[in-house]
C-alpha cells in the first residue's frame, strides 16, 4: 500500500496551523480507513524559521501525534527552500510526497484524485486551481501576464499550478539532483521528464492570518521563474543593440545629409554620429558579456541551501 508523505512549509502560521493540521490529518485518516494509503503515512511540517510560536505548535502536536512530524529550518529562506528541505527528508521515508501550503488553501480532498493518477503511472501530479475567483484583481492579473512572459520565453510551467503537487520517489530522487540556488521548483519539476498528470481543484481563501509573500519575495519568484531558465532576457538585451545600430545607420546617412547641405550646426554630426554608434555598442557589447555572465551565475553560488536546525523524525 502506499506510504504518503505531506510536506507543508510553514512560516509564522500560527494562526491556521492547528486547524489545518486537524483538517489535514482528518483528511490522512480517512484515506488510511478506506485503504487508499498506509498506515504509517504521515505529515512533515517543515517550519521556515518562523518568529512567532509555528515550531512550538508543531512540537505539541508532534507529541500528540507522532503521524505530524517536524522540521525546523534555521532560518527564513522562503518557501522554496522550505519545501526542498522538506522533499529530501521525506525522499527515503515514502512512496509518494505531496506538498502543499499550511493555509487550507490548497484542498486536501484533491489528494485521492492525486494518488489515482500516480496509480496510473504519474510520477508528477499537479494540482491547478479551477479557477482564480479567491485572488484579488492585481494578482490575478499579474499572474496571468507572468504566465504570458513565460511562455514567451520558452520556459515550461503549468499555469496555475503552484506547489501544491504529487511527487514520486523517483522524482524526488530526480529532483534532489538540482543543487541550484535561484531556484524555481515548478519550472525545474515541470522539465524532469517524468509522466505528468493534472487534477484540478477550487482554491480556496486563506483558512487564517495574511499571506507570507510580499510582493518583492512575488517578485524575486518570479524572476527566477525566468531568468533561472531562459537566457532570452540577455539575447533581448543584444537584439536592441543589433536594432539601434541599423537605426544608427539611417541617423548617419541623415546627419551627414544635414552636415553637407550647411543646415547642421556645428559640432552637431559628430556628436550625434558618435552618441548612436556608441550607445548601441556599448548595448551590443553588454549583451554579449551577459551572456557568459548568465551562464556563469549560477553555477558559482555554491552556498548550501538551508541549514537545519532540529529534526523530529521518531
Ligand atoms: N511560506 C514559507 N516561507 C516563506 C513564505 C511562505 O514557508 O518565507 C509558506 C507559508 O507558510 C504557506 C506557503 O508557503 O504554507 C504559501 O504561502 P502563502 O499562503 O502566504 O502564499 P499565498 O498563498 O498568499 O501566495
Ligand atoms: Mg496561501
Amino acid at each position: 500500500m502506499t506510504k504518503l508523505a505531506i510536506v507543508i512549509p510553514c512560516y509564522n502560521e500560527q494562526e491556521t496551523l492547528p486547524r489545518s493540521l486537524q483538517v489535514i490529518c482528518a483528511c490522512l485518516e480517512s484515506l488510511v480507513s478506506r485503504k487508499v494509503i498506509s498506515e504509517d503515512s504521515y505529515l512533515l511540517c517543515v517550519d521556515d524559521g518562523s518568529r512567532d510560536d509555528t515550531w512550538q505548535l508543531i512540537v505539541k502536536a508532534h507529541q500528540e501525534d507522532k503521524r505530524i512530524k517536524g522540521l525546523a529550518l534555521a532560518h527564513n529562506r522562503g518557501q522554496q527552500f522550505a519545501l526542498i528541505a522538506g522533499m529530501e527528508a521525506v525522499c527515503v521515508r515514502c512512496d509518494v510526497c505531496i506538498t502543499m501550503d499550511a493555509d487550507l488553501q490548497d484542498d486536501p480532498n484533491a489528494i485521492e484524485g492525486m494518488i489515482a493518477q500516480w496509480l496510473d503511472g504519474a510520477d508528477i501530479v499537479f494540482g491547478v486551481r479551477s479557477s482564480r475567483d479567491t485572488d484579488s484583481w492585481l494578482k490575478r492579473t499579474t499572474a496571468m501576464a507572468f504566465y504570458r512572459l513565460q511562455r514567451n520565453f520558452g520556459v515550461e510551467a503549468v499555469p496555475n499550478h503552484a506547489e501544491f503537487r504529487l511527487m514520486s520517489n523517483r522524482a524526488l530522487h530526480l529532483l534532489a539532483a538540482y543543487g541550484e540556488r535561484s531556484i524555481y521548483l515548478r519550472g525545474i519539476i515541470a522539465q524532469l521528464g517524468l509522466k505528468q498528470a493534472v487534477v484540478t481543484y477550487p482554491r480556496a481563501a486563506r483558512a487564517a492570518g495574511d499571506t507570507k509573500y510580499s510582493w518583492g519575495a512575488l517578485f524575486r519568484l518570479a524572476m527566477n521563474g525566468i531568468t533561472s531558465f531562459s537566457a532570452k532576457p540577455i539575447t533581448l538585451i543584444f537584439k536592441t543593440g543589433i536594432f539601434l545600430m541599423l537605426i544608427d545607420i539611417v541617423i548617419a546617412i541623415w546627419a551627414l545629409v544635414s552636415f553637407l547641405s550647411g543646415d547642421a550646426v556645428s559640432g552637431w554630426t559628430s556628436l550625434i554620429l558618435s552618441v548612436w554608434f556608441l550607445g548601441s555598442l556599448v548595448l551590443i557589447s553588454i549583451g554579449i558579456i551577459g551572456d557568459y555572465i548568465g551562464k556563469i551565475y549560477i553555477e558559482t553560488k555554491q552556498r548550501p541551501r538551508y541549514a537545519i536546525r532540529e529534526e523530529l523524525f521518531d
